[in-house]
């Protein structure tokens, strides 16, 4: 193929997933990065096309405009993919001075030195950016949700392949002159790849932005949106994952209370008693060994999932997460003095080896709960037949174990 009919396809091409990236970002997540990979995408497929416009070799001052929009683009690309991965994405006057820059560089070089110096110099600047697209994009890899990385992979090899090509341009240039850029095996070589960069770029980024979507829908489905501990459904996704494993641990259910929290809204609000809520959950989670799995299982209650111990384990967990959130003080109002104390009542039942004791686990650490209401609140009782080592909990406390 000529390499003008190359460059019209790669225009075409490049404009068309621009257009379709945009009309995705409109609809799409805010800070994707989307809208720079879009306009990025836009503006190098009318830069290709300027070049076929105002001939291939360049040398006029259309040809340094065409340079500048291409390093523009290389920004915008290189812009988008630190906005995805989480950087503030470079702002227009910071985009705006490089691209000053850039063209006031081009142009002089342009002028003093003819086209080559020009276009070994917008190719090592495009080379550059590329390969600043591959660092950025290797560079957050490992803390990306792990969905994430093999699309992250592909456009990083992808983009930095790009980089790598494109500086051998420019040296294949300052050796061999302006006709090795169109003719040649390089020149195929470089055209192919780009060609298909072009073609895979914007369902590559689509991919990771549909990747990331349902990953966070994931989330939010499993998640209790108050504390963020796992809701109902998570718990259940968390109970089939333990029981699924070959080999799995048996665990405890502990069902925890917060004792007389409807007082707690009622003299304070119901905006205060979601304070309180998040504060217990986090004491929780923050009591809970690794490994151990803890949800919001209804308004005020939580469950505990203590995995891997014995009934003295189970016991002492419960213990520990009734003492955390007895010594808990929850401020309602921040830099106010008042200050919010609560307790919880725990019941745990007994091991539950296999996933089919876990609606009879549940019931038993529900009745030991009420047990422990019963008791006076405050404190961890046990469904029948924990042994006695149960009662190695703390006595200081208000604490009572009942099997
Ligand atoms: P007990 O010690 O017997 O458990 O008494 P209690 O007051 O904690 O129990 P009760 O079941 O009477 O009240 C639970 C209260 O929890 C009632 C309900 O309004 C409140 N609640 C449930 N979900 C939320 C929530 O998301 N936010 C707030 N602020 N309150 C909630
Ligand atoms: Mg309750
Ligand atoms: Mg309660």
């Amino acid at each position: 193929m000529d390499p003008s009919t190359v460059i019209f396809l790669l225009s075409l091409h490049l404009l068309a997933s621009g257009g379709l990236l945009h009309l995705i970002a409109r609809r799409g997540p805010p800070r994707s990065g989307l809208h720079a990979f879009a306009a990025g995408s836009a503006l190098f497929g009318l830069s290709y096309g300027a070049r076929l416009v105002f001939g291939l070799q360049g040398g006029s001052l259309s040809s340094v405009a065409s340079d500048v929009v291409m390093v523009l683009s290389g920004l915008l690309f290189a812009s988008g993919m630190r906005q995805f991965t989480g950087h503030d994405a470079w702002r227009w006057p910071l985009l705006a001075a490089i691209t000053a820059t850039f063209a006031l560089i081009d142009l002089a070089l342009a002028v003093a030195l003819g086209p080559r110096a020009r276009l070994a110099t917008v190719n090592s600047a495009l080379g550059a950016l590329f390969l600043t697209m591959a660092i950025v994009t290797f560079g957050s890899l490992q803390r990306s949700e792990r969905g994430l990385r093999v699309p992250m992979g592909v456009l990083g090899v992808l983009v930095g392949g790009q980089a790598l090509l494109t500086a051998g341009r420019a040296v294949s240039l300052g050796l061999n002159g302006s006709p090795a850029l169109y003719q040649g095996a390089f020149a195929q070589l470089f055209y192919a790849y780009t060609s298909l960069v072009a073609l895979l770029l914007g369902p590559c980024l689509v991919w990771m932005v549909f990747v990331r979507l349902n990953l966070q829908l994931e989330g939010l489905a499993t998640h209790d949106a108050l504390t963020q501990l796992f809701n109902r459904l998570g718990l259940d996704e968390i109970r089939r994952r333990h029981f699924g494993i070959r080999g799995h641990e048996p665990l405890h259910l502990l069902l925890v209370d917060i004792d007389l929290f409807k007082t707690i809204n009622d003299r304070h609000g119901h905006t205060v008693g979601d304070s309180v809520l998040r504060a217990v959950a986090a004491a929780l989670l923050g009591s809970a060994r690794a490994g151990d799995f803890v949800a919001r299982f209804g308004g005020e209650e939580f469950l505990v999932g203590c995995v891997g111990g014995g009934d003295a384990a189970a016991l002492a967990l419960a213990e520990r997460l009734r003492a955390a959130v007895h010594t808990l003080a929850v401020r309602p109002h921040s830099g106010g003095d008042e200050t919010i104390r609560c307790t919880v009542s725990i019941g745990v039942s007994r091991l539950v080896e296999h996933a089919g004791r876990w609606d009879a686990a549940l019931a038993e650490a529900d009745r030991a709960l009420y047990a422990a209401k019963e008791l006076g609140r405050n404190c961890v009782a046990a469904a029948p037949s924990a042994p006695a080592a149960a009662h190695a909990v703390r006595p200081d406390e208000r604490t009572s174990v009942k099997t």
